[in-house]
């Protein structure tokens, strides 16, 4: 079975309303309004009027300086395992669970959380691409946690090519 799955569109370039390049902003802003994204400056976002709909605030990334390749890989890993499983409603606890790992390795950044189609999502930005991933949020009280953490474990320790 298949989720309907929420199209979140990449950052955009340029601020919506002044069209500087945003990546040499300090910080920006993105507006999500019935699925349609806009992002802003930071002067330009303080002059808006304070928004109803969703919104985070992202740092640019400038430099990756990252140090532990074999960590690098592993998160690579469960990177791709989470984009493989996203859509799928078998694996929602993995999902979610693979999702704040990520997050707690700072590979993914939690942006904001929305309720779309009477399911509560929890929105993710991929740190190195500025892509933006929907994951389901999972009610942990009813999570068997143990069985998830051995489900992951096996993810990110599967044997890679020998
Ligand atoms: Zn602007």
């Amino acid at each position: 079975m298949t989720l309907q799955q929420l199209d979140i569109p990449r950052r955009n370039a340029t601020c919506q309303q002044c069209l500087q390049k945003l990546a040499n902003e300090e910080f920006y802003f993105s507006l999500l309004e019935e699925s349609q994204r806009q992002d802003f400056c930071k002067c330009c976002w303080e002059q808006k009027n304070k928004p109803t709909a969703s919104f985070w605030k992202t740092r640019p990334l400038k430099t990756q300086s990252q140090s532990n390749p074999l960590l690098i890989q592993k998160e690579a890993r469960a990177l791709a395992h989470l984009k493989e499983m996203l859509g799928s409603s078998d694996t929602l606890e993995e999902q979610f669970f693979l999702a704040l790992f990520l997050a707690r390795k700072k590979v993914l950044s939690f942006k904001e959380e929305i309720t779309k189609y009477g399911t509560l999502y929890q929105l993710f930005e991929v740190v190195a691409t500025a892509e933006i991933l929907n994951v389901q949020k999972i009610n942990m009280l009813t999570v068997d946690a143990a069985k998830v953490q051995i489900e992951i474990a096996k993810i990110l320790n599967e044997k890679t090519c020998d």
